[in-house]
This record gives C-alpha cells, structure tokens and sequence, in this order.
C-alpha cells in the first residue's frame, strides 16, 4: 500500500503520543510539522528554537525510531525552526516568539488577515519592553465565551479593564487549561487591550522568551536596575509556565513575581496543570500562586466550537468574501473535531486554502476529507494523584489523611504503597513529584514501594486483581 508522506506522518505521531504520554506528547510535540521526507533523513519543524532544543536533547533518538516503523533507512532527523513567514497555502497555525522575526504591527499579511494599522503603536511599545510578539487575531472581540470558559473570560477581562491604581482583586490570575483550549488567546487579549490604556503597560512573555530574553537582560544588570525595570510594568502576562525549568529561572521568577505583587503590580499566568501540578516549583511560589484566582478552562463544548468555527470563517470572509462553509458542514465539522481549538482553526485554514487555490465551493465531502487526520479516537482519561489517593483511601477503609500522613502501621503502609505505584503508572508524575504529593516523602520511598508492589503482585494473585479492579476505577 502507498501511503503518502502525510498519512506516515500521522502514524509516527500516534506511535509517539502512545509512548511518551498525553502531557508530554502535548507539551513538546503537538506542534511538531513535517517539512518534508527524502532517503535517509526526515525533515521535521517546531515553531521555537527552545521546542527544538528540548526536544533533540530528550527525545530526537524516540522520534528517530518512531519514524524507523514507518521508513526503516531512515538515519536523521533533521529538526527546523519554523519562521512566521508563511510557506505554503496552509499558513502556520500559531505565532511564538524567538524563532519569529520581529514583527512590528505593519507587516501586513499573515493568516490571510490583516494587521490593523491601529495596533502598530501598542505592537512597538509592547515589543520595546521585550514583550514577546502579539497576534493581532487573538483579541477579546474574536474569544469566544461559554461554559467552559466563562469565569477565565471574565477575570481576563477585569485584569484588562482595571485602570493604573485601581486594587488588584486577585493576584495573581492564574489560567490552566489543556492544549488548544484559549489560554494564549485570552492571554494575548488582555495584553491587546490593556495596552490601549496609555497609563498601563502590559507585557506578554512566553515562559521561554522570561527566560531568554527578560531574564538574561536583568541578570545583566544591577539590583536597581530590576526595580526599576519592574516598576514600569503593570501587568505581566506569561504564558506556559509548565516550560519555566531549572533552579536559577524558577527563583529568578520568583523574585520577580514577589516583587511585582509586593508593588501592587498584577500579574497573569497561564499554564497546562494547576499549580500543585508544577514540578521542582518553589514551595513559596507555589502557595504564591495558590493564593490568587486559580481557574480552569475545560473541554470547548460542541456549542462553543461552532460558535468558534462561525467566527473564523467570518473573519476570514472579510478578506475572502468568495469563502463560505454551508451551517452542515460546519455542525459536521464541529461535531468530529473535539479536541481543541487549533485544530478548528486548522480545519478552517484547510477549508480556505482548498477554496483559494481551486476556486470550487467546499462541500461535505471535501470537508470530510480534509479534516480526517484531525478527529482524534477519544483519549483515556487522565488520572489525578488525589483521585487515586481518594479512591484507595476508600477501598481500604482509611482516610486520604492517614495516606499522608506518617504513621506506620501495616493497615496504612499497604494502601499508601498501592497508591503510590498506581500514581506511577496512572500518571506521568515524576517519583520526586510523587512523593511531594503523599505528604513530601523522598523520591526512594516512592521508588521501594513502587518496587515492592510490582513484586507482591507477581506473586499474589488477589493483590494483582484488587489493584486491577482499582485501576478501572480510577480510568472509567
Ligand atoms: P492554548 O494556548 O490554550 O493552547 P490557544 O489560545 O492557542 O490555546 O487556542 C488555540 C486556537 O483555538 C486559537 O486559534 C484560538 O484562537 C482558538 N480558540 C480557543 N478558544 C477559543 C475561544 N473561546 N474563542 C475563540 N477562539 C478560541
Ligand atoms: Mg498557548
């Protein structure tokens, strides 16, 4: 069978999402493109140098050997940054910054749809302070608000409209939600519109841009000279926590973040897990972070993703007025495309492109055709270490408590080792992450009881099939 270089692509990508896991398939490789495929190497892009960096020192050898299942001569991969600039009829999906040439609010085109002029004043005084690069798309006028996101939406939208000197009500706002479910857009509209007011100055950073570009510059200079940098910010957006590593940025962000509420400044995160959820955080940061507005944005309901659907083709009918999708395609589409928003938004983009490029009306079927690699099978559900705390608490007829806590008789340690080896292999918690959860224990306890587990089970057939019936539990 002749597959194309598409359809191998979408293979290796299953094969990699089944081996590394949903999160870290989402964090560091959901925006992985294939560029192209020749004898020996397979060229592949990520939209920043810090994607391609992470991911040739910890995973170029896994997805080396993913590929190998599809093309065994396969010898390379060869990794790309890809640019803004856009490379074929399907532009690219998201802006990021570092990789992305400056982009000062004239340049016109991109995505099809035009900069408005009125941006380029906040586009230069945002990029001036070092603030990663803005999409003019991603606005509070082009969010969609419902269920899953009202209350993300609407303490966005406070941050946004509070006016220099105002009292912060919550700090900082902190925003979790999966991939492709709004986060940058909400983020990058509160930098949009809290830049209009010309006494406020919003900066948007990503965690990589914190780390490459606002730190290093700090670093660079003198104690007063970070006090004084700060106190020119009212608000400071960053976005993707999850991707701030490493000892000296988390305490550099730390400092920052003290600094900035101590003064009264506000400040705004977005990441993909709750705080608790956040590795090697310092423990101050994260009762910091803890102690503001923590909110979650779910899954975008069918409602929504039409909605979202409607407003994209809207958008891009201004600048293609000869583009339209019939109300059954897009009920169509909305029903099969659940997973996120980027994949509406590609859907849309394929949808135009087609249009542009052959002139010929969308139809159901071409529909379906180009947005079958986009519907996903549904995804086991993702396990949470306190479920797994609750739900062996009871099964034992202990209390989640006693699972954390430090006593040591036999009718606790049992539960609280089967627990523990459940979240090892329910979760893709680390064991130092693990054992932080079950009351701050060392990562060599999580480690003996994982081990020992795995041992009695081997052994003790009713163990094994408790801890199965257990596990059912946790993943219904
Ligand atoms: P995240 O940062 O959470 O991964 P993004 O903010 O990049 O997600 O959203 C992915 C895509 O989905 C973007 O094109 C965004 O505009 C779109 N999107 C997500 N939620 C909404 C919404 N509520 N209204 C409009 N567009 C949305
Ligand atoms: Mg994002």
């Amino acid at each position: 069978m002749i597959t194309t270089d598409q359809e191998q692509w979408l293979r290796v990508r299953g094969r990699l999402r089944a081996e590394v896991g949903e999160d870290i398939f989402s964090s560091w490789f959901a925006r992985m493109e294939l560029d192209g495929l020749d004898e020996e190497t397979v060229h592949l892009s990520v939209p920043t140098r810090f994607l391609k960096s992470w991911i040739q020192a910890h995973y170029a050898e896994r997805v080396l050997v993913c590929w190998r299942g599809e093309q065994p001569n396969l010898r390379r991969i060869d990794l790309a940054v890809r640019s803004a600039v856009i490379r074929s009829a399907v532009p690219p999906k998201c802006v990021e910054p570092a990789a992305t040439p400056p982009r000062n609010g004239r340049d016109t085109k991109f995505d099809g749809i035009e900069t408005r002029p009125a941006t380029a004043p906040i586009v230069a005084a945002h990029e001036a302070l070092g603030g990663s690069p803005l999409d003019a798309r991603l606005t509070f006028d082009s969010f969609v608000v419902g269920r899953s996101n009202t209350l993300a939406h609407a303490a966005a939208k406070q941050v946004a409209d509070a006016r220099r000197g105002d009292a912060v009500m919550f700090n900082p706002l902190y925003i979790h939600a999966g991939v492709g479910l709004g986060k940058t857009h909400l983020l990058q509209a509160i930098a949009w519109a809290g830049n209009r007011h010309s006494d406020r100055k919003v900066l948007y950073l990503t965690a990589e841009r914190f780390v490459y570009g606002f730190v290093s510059a700090l670093r660079s200079q003198t104690a007063i000279a970070f006090k004084e940098a700060l106190r020119g910010i009212d608000v400071l957006v960053i976005d993707d926590l999850q991707f701030l590593q490493g000892k000296s940025t988390q305490a550099e962000f730390s400092h920052t973040l003290n600094s900035l509420i101590d003064a009264g400044r506000q400040v705004v995160i977005a990441a993909d897990r709750p705080p608790a959820d956040i590795e090697n955080l310092d423990e101050r940061v994260r009762s910091r972070l803890a102690g503001g507005l923590v909110v979650e944005m779910g899954m975008l309901a069918e409602e929504l993703r039409l909605q979202i659907l409607v407003s994209r083709v809207a958008a891009a009918r201004q600048h293609h007025p000869g583009f339209e999708v019939s109300p059954p395609i897009l009920a169509h589409i909305a029903r099969s495309v659940t997973q996120n928003g980027r994949d509406l938004e590609g859907a849309i983009n394929r949808l135009l492109a087609h249009s542009k490029l052959t002139g010929q009306p969308v139809t159901m079927e071409l529909a379906e055709r180009e947005i079958r690699d986009l519907i996903r099978p549904t995804e086991p559900r993702r396990v949470k270490i306190e479920e797994i705390q609750r739900i062996v608490a009871r099964h034992y007829n202990v209390s989640r408590g006693d699972l954390l806590s430090s006593r040591r008789t036999a009718n606790v340690v049992r539960p609280r080792q089967v627990a523990m080896y459940l979240a090892k292999v329910l979760t893709l918690r680390s064991l130092p992450e693990i054992g932080r959860r079950f009351g701050g224990r060392d990562h060599t306890t999580v480690l003996h009881a994982v081990r020992k587990i795995e041992n009695l089970v081997g052994n003790d057939n009713s163990l094994a099939e408790e801890i199965e019936g257990l596990k059912r539990q946790l993943q219904e």
